[in-house]
């Protein structure tokens, strides 16, 4: 079916979502991680960004919070721009584990494998996939860099959040040498955790996440800065990365109800991803017990389920001024 959206449609289903999830109470603050446990639990914010540079900004998108697991994502593609998307499915996977996020059993199960980019231990694989090897430094920036290329802006390190994870991170460090023992660490295993460790510790703003979703929507070209930053063959495989696993377990039921691949992180921002149409995204610090944030959830999903949208729908959708 051919779906003609305006723009003003687009801006009033995210208004409605936004009204509408600002109702919606439950869940916590992630407490494992100090810091995280002290943020605001009252902040929500919404941004919605179009191909075409268009953006929707509802709330506290200008809020710096930490990016956590979305991080995974860009280091994802990162990892496939210097390697290749084959080279990131043999050294890491692209299977969904099931199970929570910093899962060491996972691993076990997976026949020793990390299983994705997108769960911890696969993501600190990913680092110590990135170039240069050896040199932190240089694959510090590396990543930053490429944060900077997709949000069109640059993210900001929250020291205190990254002192709060360094000082905590004992299971990710478990993970980080249980990889090792079974070659799946690419670089030095104590780097390859604390540039994890550091990326999820970066302060993101909702509206730059939006901008990230949007280049990834619109195959590797940022809308605002009309850099491509990542080959357009790259675009589908990160997607996939994100519809099989991006909210943990509770990833099916999430695509199922909602329709749009999208990625969670402990700090309570959501990244959502429609290809080709637009990118979204949410911050809400409330958790639900897969670590995904209770507000950004009901948001992205009224929004969806408002315009009649989702991935599996097989529908053409254009959107007109
Ligand atoms: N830094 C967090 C951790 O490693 C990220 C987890 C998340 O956002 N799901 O536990």
């Amino acid at each position: 079916m051919d779906i003609k959206l305006t723009k003003a449609q687009i801006k009033e289903a995210a208004q409605q979502a936004f009204d509408y999830a600002s109702t919606v109470t439950g869940g916590e603050n992630a407490h494992y991680i100090p810091y995280l446990a002290n943020i605001d639990s009252n902040l929500f914010g919404l941004s919605v960004m179009l191909p075409d540079g268009t953006a929707f900004n509802f709330g506290d998108t200008t809020y710096k919070f930490g990016i956590e697991s979305v991080s995974k994502v860009p280091t994802a593609i990162l990892a496939m721009i210097q390697d290749s998307p084959q080279g990131v499915l043999e050294k890491i996977g692209a299977d969904a584990t099931g199970l929570p996020f910093n899962s060491i059993f996972a691993i076990l199960l997976e026949n020793h494998s990390p299983s994705t980019p997108l769960v911890n231990a696969g993501a600190i694989s990913a680092c110590s996939m990135i170039n240069p090897k050896g040199n932190s430094e240089a694959k510090w920036k590396a990543i930053v860099d490429n944060i900077t290329d997709l949000c069109g802006s640059a993210p900001v390190l929250i020291d205190e959040l990254y002192r709060s994870e360094s000082e905590t991170n004992f299971n990710n460090r478990a993970i980080a040498w249980l990889l090792k023992n079974y070659e799946r660490i690419y670089d030095d295993p104590s780097m390859s955790l604390d540039l994890y460790t550091r990326q999820c510790s970066l302060g993101i703003t909702c509206e730059q996440l939006s901008v990230m979703a949007a280049t990834i929507a619109s195959h590797g070209v940022n809308p605002l800065t009309g850099k491509r930053v990542f080959d357009q063959a790259i675009s589908p495989k990160i997607t996939t990365l994100i519809a099989t696993v991006g909210f943990y377990q509770s990833t099916g039921n999430w695509l199922y109800t909602s329709g749009i691949p999208a990625k969670s992180g402990v700090g309570g921002g959501v990244l959502g991803v429609l290809p080709g149409v637009f990118g979204i995204a949410a911050f809400a610090p409330p958790l639900d017990e897969a670590g995904n944030s209770v507000k950004a959830q009901a948001a992205v999903k009224k929004f969806m389920n408002i315009l009649g949208l989702g991935l599996m729908n097989g529908d053409f959708v254009t959107i007109a001024d």
